[in-house]
């Protein structure tokens, strides 16, 4: 029987980067991954690279370019003619980014001399994983044994009674991610990440998307006056967006799906070409044998963890979508190095109150630590120090002036509480704020450092200068 110091279950962004420390740490390491991709080949990289956040902003970045041509370009005196678009190539260029990444990891791992074993993990005892292939190779079941076992099963997406996925008419984010062409309608049910940024996606190249959202509030999680600001943003771009809305029936015939909901208590109805799926995933412990060797789960089905992602067995972590936390790829893979770290004896660090998200519509919307709404609750003293975007020479040459940035700081001692921004590369901008978090940063430190003219992170800078009420520009 194969023996190893770690084997870890899953090969996502948790499990493929958890293996990769293990070996560079000098443990032995295989990684069980069952996903097999279209052509029935087994993968590596799990949601993130084949369904998820790859593909995703593959989508995201030409759909963005196409608006622009078509919106923006004239502004800049850019004339193009005949602007049209192709589906069929957007969605081959979408499948070569996921297969040179996925296959860039099976790179790594032989790389880092890591046991590929392709297929699914079951446990058969606290120390045995029994491994039964998939793919065209398939095979018969083989255990494995190990020290340690990590757990990074993901999640996949949750479903409602009322909208059963069809993978035709209905579908979930991954087959919104494969559309061969631009439904003329399109309904989106939940206004979360998922739902904005594929609806986005398919607004941008002309569907008319409709998007109903069970809560009454936009964004819940999202600071409000930026999440105000979105919705109002969003809308101008042409998403119809409906808040309040309980969806309480579908009905497809082969072209078309109807949808009524509950709005204000009065019964309504539309028609769509396609119908999106998006209200939050769930954690994936299918025939993983969890529960049967004693590994605890909460009751939404999480596998139980303390701070460490120590589970109720001594020697088996888990990490990622499948545990408490943002099901974020970054606080996946963290965990993982965190876990492979303490795993090899050493400290193992995350900190969870550094974990920025962002999600990519455009503007797009990024935000660390807490909001001035979770603040008021705790009774916190705080201060805010805003700065409007358009406000920003450098945004305003590139011609994107929507959004501002919020920094939220400790009224007392200055260290920086909340980091929120709606604007344009507030992807990349967050990641000042989250190192400043990190070090326990002030308002004043990054007040004090010195920020490249012109760029987009001197918005940060004058936000941060706003929280004395000494901003220059504004
Ligand atoms: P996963 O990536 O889900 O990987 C789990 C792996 O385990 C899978 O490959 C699965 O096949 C395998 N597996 C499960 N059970 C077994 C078993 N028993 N045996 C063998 N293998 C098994 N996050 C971001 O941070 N940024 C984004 O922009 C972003 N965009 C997203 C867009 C979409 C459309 C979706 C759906 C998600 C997005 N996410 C994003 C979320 C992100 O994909 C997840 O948080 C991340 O993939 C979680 O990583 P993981 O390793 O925990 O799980
Ligand atoms: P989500 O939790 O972000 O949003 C789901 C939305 O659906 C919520 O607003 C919820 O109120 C609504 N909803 C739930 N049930 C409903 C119903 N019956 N009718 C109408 N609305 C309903 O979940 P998601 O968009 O599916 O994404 C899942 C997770 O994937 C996210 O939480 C995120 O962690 C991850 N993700 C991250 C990114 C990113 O980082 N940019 C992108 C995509 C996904």
């Amino acid at each position: 029987m194969k023996s190893f110091d770690v084997v870890v279950i899953g090969g996502g962004p948790g499990g493929y980067v958890a293996a990769i420390r293990c070996a560079q740490l000098g443990l032995s390491t295989a990684c069980v991954e069952s996903w097999l991709n279209d052509d029935n080949q087994p993968v590596l990289g799990g949601t993130c690279l084949n369904v998820g956040c790859i593909p995703s902003k593959a989508l995201l970045d030409s759909s963005h370019h196409f608006s622009f041509i078509k919106h923006e370009a004239k502004e800049h005196g850019i004339n193009v003619a005949g602007v049209a678009m192709d589906v069929h190539r957007m969605i081959e260029r979408k499948k070569s980014i996921v297969q040179t990444l996925t296959q860039g990891i099976a790179g790594l791992f032989r790389k880092n001399k890591i046991e590929w074993l392709k297929g699914h993990g079951r446990f058969i005892s606290e120390n045995q994983i029994e491994v039964r292939p998939v793919g065209e190779d398939g095979g018969d079941a083989f255990p494995v044994t190990a020290k340690h076992i990590i757990i990074a099963t993901g999640s996949v997406p949750m479903t409602i009674p009322p909208a059963q996925v069809d993978d035709n008419l209905i579908v979930d984010s991954t087959g919104a991610l494969a559309f061969t062409d631009v439904p003329r309608r399109l309904g989106v049910i939940g206004a979360g990440v998922i739902g904005l940024e594929l609806g986005s996606v398919w607004n941008r190249l002309g569907a008319e998307v409709v998007v109903l959202e069970a809560l009454d509030d936009f964004l819940a999680p999202v600071d409000r006056q930026l999440a105000n600001e979105a919705e109002k943003l969003l809308r101008k771009q042409g998403l119809d967006i409906r808040l309040g809305a309980k969806v309480t029936g579908t009905g497809c015939n082969n072209r078309e799906v109807t949808i009524t909901y509950e709005q204000d208590e009065a019964k309504q109805q539309i028609v769509v070409d396609k119908l999106i799926v998006a209200v939050g995933r769930k954690p994936n412990t299918q025939g993983l044998g969890a529960r049967e060797v004693g590994i605890e789960l909460d009751q939404r089905g999480f596998i139980e963890v303390d701070g460490l992602c120590c589970t109720t067995l001594p020697n088996v972590y888990a990490i990622g979508d499948v545990v408490r936390g943002p099901m974020l790829a970054h606080k996946a893979s963290e965990e993982g190095v965190a876990v492979a770290e303490r795993i090899a004896g050493k400290p193992g660090h995350i900190n969870y109150d550094a974990i920025p998200w962002v999600i990519y519509t455009w503007p797009e919307i990024a935000w660390v630590g807490k909001t001035e709404h979770e603040l008021k609750a705790e009774g916190v003293d705080y201060r805010v120090g805003s700065f409007p975007i358009a406000a920003s020479g450098r945004a305003r040459a590139m011609g994107e002036v929507d959004g501002r940035i919020k920094m939220i700081s400790d009224a007392h001692t200055d260290r920086i509480l909340g980091v929120h921004i709606l604007g344009p590369n507030a992807s990349e901008l967050i990641s000042e704020a989250v190192v400043a978090v990190e070090f326990d940063g002030s308002s004043e430190d990054i007040a004090r450092t010195i920020h490249a003219h012109p760029t987009l992170a001197e918005a940060l800078h004058e936000a941060a200068l706003a929280v004395d009420k000494r901003s220059i520009h504004f």
